[in-house]
């Protein structure tokens, strides 16, 4: 049976019906957010090998620089044009997911020496990075939109 419902996101009318059920949002803004949480979510895990790489040949200063520009970056890009980013936090979660999963593994495993060396590399400065990525791109979507009317 077909039912007509308006996406939360986008705002336009569409059905479900048996190819599509999802009642809160059409296929199109499902499949964009979506793949944006898988992009946002190998971007993570790319991180963590960027990090290493960087922190093992140039040291950890230049590691936490590079952190902090790679999440915001990355954020940004993510949330671009989405008025309510700093309020997406399943999408920061999917950019983060492999440092947490990473520090909690480390907390587990490591000494105290390494884990307060390694612990704002590899969690607070990309969280924090990742949040005023976010931030950003809201701010930015906001005046683009007040800019427009
Ligand atoms: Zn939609």
């Amino acid at each position: 049976m077909e039912k007509v419902h308006q996406c939360a996101k986008c705002g336009k009318e569409y059905k479900t019906n048996g190819h599509w059920a999802n009642e809160k949002m059409c296929e199109e803004c499902f499949v964009s957010r979506t793949s944006r949480h898988v992009i946002a979510f190998f971007l993570g895990l790319l991180s963590f090998l960027v990090l290493m790489f960087v922190g093992e040949t140039y040291g950890d200063p230049k590691a936490a620089a590079v952190a902090a520009v790679y999440f915001f970056v990355c954020q940004f890009l993510l949330s671009l044009d989405n008025k309510a980013a700093h309020r997406n936090w399943t999408l920061m979660l999917a950019l983060n997911f492999v440092t947490i999963i990473l520090t909690i593994i480390m907390v587990i495993g490591e000494k105290w020496p390494t884990i307060v060396s390694q612990a704002p590399i590899f969690l607070i400065i990309p969280c924090t990075a990742t949040y005023l990525g976010a931030v950003m791109a809201s701010l930015s979507a906001k005046r683009k939109k007040g800019r427009r009317s």
